[in-house]
């Protein structure tokens, strides 16, 4: 059994340093047990925040533990009521490793021969989840309003903007680079995307939201959030999703102090911005997403690009390059044969 533990917490960008590969030998399953053998690993911007000892929703991976993350598992062996041998499972529990016991715990089970297994990872799992509540829900968009988004072509930035293409929004997406704004544009339907590397970001941003900004969903803070607060219109809203720009950063950027201009913004212009942890908020309304957003997918109407990683040495730098935008699409390791 492979698996890979948190060696130290990075201080920056993580590294292949922080992280060690350790063997050990397979567990047997106790009465009340399954053991899981790991097929699809998902990768995702918040084990940044597990990496680190900060004050934060949820607790840190504890230094020489096996890393935390999403999974998609055969059951090899069950001694658990509802599941057998064979099945796929959705586990919260098991990490970073090939083979894991389980007690049922954040244990789904996704049955015989789903047809597209990693998608309880991606468009059908978390952050499909996450976009699906927070643009519905906080971001409340209606039809012929302006929605920005950022992370454009990942899991949630893409999702956010097809659903708000389907309410009736022009969707202006960001992304890293001419290719994922091609395919922001011609792939997911988006208005137009631009380009954060781009000189004049602030300029084209504004040339593309010439009516204000209704609804910024916000993936990402940093630079993107600057060019998007003047454009602002009264009454807009502001679900905080996530601030990836800034999860490797070790102290408060440079520049004058503006939480006033900021505030007042908020204050003049009445902003709604809300933030939300998606299980911790939403976890009651999981099944009406998964319904509407199986039936999107299944109709053609919501798009899913995935890019898969093999094998599990490979996740802490495929990690570590996401958290860069290097990733094109939902990221995932696959750890095993089906
Ligand atoms: P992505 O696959 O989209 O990966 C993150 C992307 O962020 C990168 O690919 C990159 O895209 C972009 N990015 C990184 N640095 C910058 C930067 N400095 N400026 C602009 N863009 C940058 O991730 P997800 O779709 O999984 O997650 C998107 C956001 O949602 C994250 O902030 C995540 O933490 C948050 N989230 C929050 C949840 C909640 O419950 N609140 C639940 C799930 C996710 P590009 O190359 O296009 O710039």
């Amino acid at each position: 059994n492979r698996r890979l533990v948190l060696a130290s917490r990075p201080t920056g960008a993580p590294s292949n340093d922080n992280f060690r590969l350790e063997q050990t030998d397979i567990p047997k399953p106790a009465d009340g047990q399954v053991l899981l053998r790991t097929v699809f690993l998902s990768l995702d911007p918040y084990m940044r925040g597990r990496m680190s000892d900060a004050p934060s929703y949820a607790e840190p991976v504890a230094i020489d533990d096996v890393m935390v993350g999403g999974t998609v598992n055969r059951v090899v062996e069950s001694k658990l009521e509802g599941f057998s041998a064979g099945d796929w499972v959705l586990s919260y529990t098991c990490g970073w490793q090939d083979y894991a016991l389980s007690d049922g715990t954040m244990l789904i089970n996704l049955g015989t021969g789903p047809t597209h297994p990693s998608l309880a990872l991606g468009l059908l799992g978390m952050p499909g989840f996450t976009a699906y509540m927070g643009l519905l829900d906080i971001g409340a968009p209606k039809e012929g309003e302006t929605l920005v988004v950022a992370a454009a072509t990942g899991p949630v930035g893409a999702t956010v903007g097809q659903i708000g293409k389907l309410k009736g929004c022009r969707v202006v997406g960001v992304a890293g680079g001419p290719e994922k704004c091609d395919f922001a544009v011609k792939e997911l339907g988006f208005d137009t995307c631009i380009d954060h590397y781009a000189d004049d970001f602030d300029q084209q941003l504004a040339a593309a939201c010439g009516d204000g900004i209704d609804v910024y969903f916000e993936n990402v803070g940093g630079k993107v959030f600057d060019g998007v607060l003047p454009l602002l219109n009264t009454k807009a809203r502001i679900p905080v999703c996530g601030l990836v720009a800034r999860y490797n950063a070790t102290e408060l950027p440079e520049g004058p102090d503006r939480l006033s201009l900021l505030m007042g913004t908020i204050l003049t212009k009445r902003l709604k911005v809300q933030g939300f942890i998606i299980f911790d908020d939403y976890g009651y309304r999981y099944d009406e997403f998964y319904q509407q957003m199986s039936r999107w997918y299944a109709d053609g109407k919501i798009k899913y690009r995935e890019q898969v990683v093999d094998g599990l040495e490979q996740a802490p730098e495929a990690f570590a390059g996401m958290l860069e935008g290097k990733n094109f699409g939902k990221l995932v390791v696959r750890v095993g044969e089906d």
